[in-house]
């Protein structure tokens, strides 16, 4: 079987189509033979050895899959060929055919395609932490939200109008007509806005009650100062260190230190996470509440672009050149 590889760290042509063992499945798990693995920044930062917990070379990345079961280990039941099935992984979805944990497979819902479900599970689980869990959205509050036209962008959108949220939106210039048709209130240029003075516009001068960050370096202290009293803002990645080892310095060393006092004092939170990190009970359950929400019709994965497997590197510099509007999946 095809899988593909991260063979160094030259960026995008570091991803090799290579030959793989065909995977057999240990008791419990089942053997999935994919059709759409979701591909997301942090495997752009792992192109570059940026990624903080990535294995050692070579190795195959990939964080979320979907396909159709094509055999199961011993003692699995209630799981037959051809079922069509969705999940996270560790690592490893860019591949023809992944061994997985049988409990951490979900069934694709009827009319759902193969892409759709691929690109659940990192993107929804990282907005439903950030503002159901963290963030503590009520239906009152109001969202500042960076890259918001982004995979983890547009869930968070879904999600905070699904509480009835008021949602502000961070994206370059040419993704604002998508925002404002998805419901945003306002969409900001951080390119050419400040926008922390356009946020002190926008709500009269009060701020918002939650701010998303996975900008970092000097965004997080900016998204601070656009909080309101009672306000959370949650920082999930250093997307502003992404150019190299040098950025990556930057970013951190600009990303300023939250004071216990000055929350205290300001009404103010901070909150950082790293899926990847969190309790598998925590996640299980987060995904499970995901999977009936989109049961019920009230997620709707957003799919911008999908490349045949074999373009995963065209497929990496498509979302890191800021070029996506949603979800990037490669198709297998
Ligand atoms: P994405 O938002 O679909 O793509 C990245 C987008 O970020 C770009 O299209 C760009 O859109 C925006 N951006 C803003 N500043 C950027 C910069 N300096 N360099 C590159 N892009 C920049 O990607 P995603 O996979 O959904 O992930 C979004 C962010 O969440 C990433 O930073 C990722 O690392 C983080 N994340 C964290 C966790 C966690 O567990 N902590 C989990 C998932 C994702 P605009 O120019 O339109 O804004």
């Amino acid at each position: 079987m095809k899988a593909i590889t991260i063979t160094s760290n030259s960026g995008p042509d570091a991803l090799q189509l290579q030959d793989a063992p065909e995977p057999s499945p240990k008791d419990g798990e089942a053997i999935v033979r994919v059709r759409a693995a979701g591909v997301n920044f942090a495997d752009t930062l792992m192109t570059k050895g940026l990624y903080y917990g990535a294995p050692p070379l070579p190795f195959v990345p990939g964080y979320e899959l979907a396909g159709e079961i094509e055999r199961v280990g011993t003692g699995v039941k209630g799981l037959k060929e051809g079922d069509r099935v969705f999940s996270a992984v560790p690592f490893g979805g860019y591949a023809e055919k992944v061994a997985v944990a049988v409990e951490k497979l979900l069934p694709i819902p009827r009319g759902r395609s193969f892409e759709e479900a691929a690109a659940l599970p990192v993107n929804y689980m990282t907005a439903y932490h950030a503002l159901y869990v963290l963030a503590n959205l009520r239906p009152s509050s109001s969202v500042l939200i960076h890259a918001a036209a982004g995979g983890v962008g547009l869930a968070a959108i879904q999600l905070a109008q699904l509480r009835g949220a008021r949602v502000y939106g961070t994206a370059s210039r040419s993704k604002h007509p998508f925002l404002l048709s998805r419901g945003v209130e306002a969409a900001i240029d951080y390119r050419s806005e400040d926008f922390e003075q356009r946020v002190g516009q926008l709500t009269g001068g009060r701020g918002v009650d939650a701010a998303l960050d996975p900008i970092g370096g000097w965004s997080f202290v900016k998204s601070w100062r656009c909080l309101a009293p009672a306000g959370m803002l949650v920082c999930y990645g250093v997307a502003s260190g992404s150019g190299g080892r040098l950025s990556s310095y930057r970013s951190f060393a600009l990303s300023g230190l939250f004071s216990p006092l000055a929350m205290m004092l300001r009404n103010k939170g901070v909150a950082g996470f790293h899926l990847g990190l969190l309790p598998q009970e925590l996640l299980a359950w987060e995904m499970s509440e995901l999977h009936k929400l989109w049961d019920d019709g009230k997620l709707a994965p957003h799919v911008g672009r999908s490349f045949p497997a074999e373009q995963a590197a065209e497929a990496h510099r498509f979302l890191q050149g800021r070029e996506s509007v949603g979800k990037v999946v490669l198709t297998f």
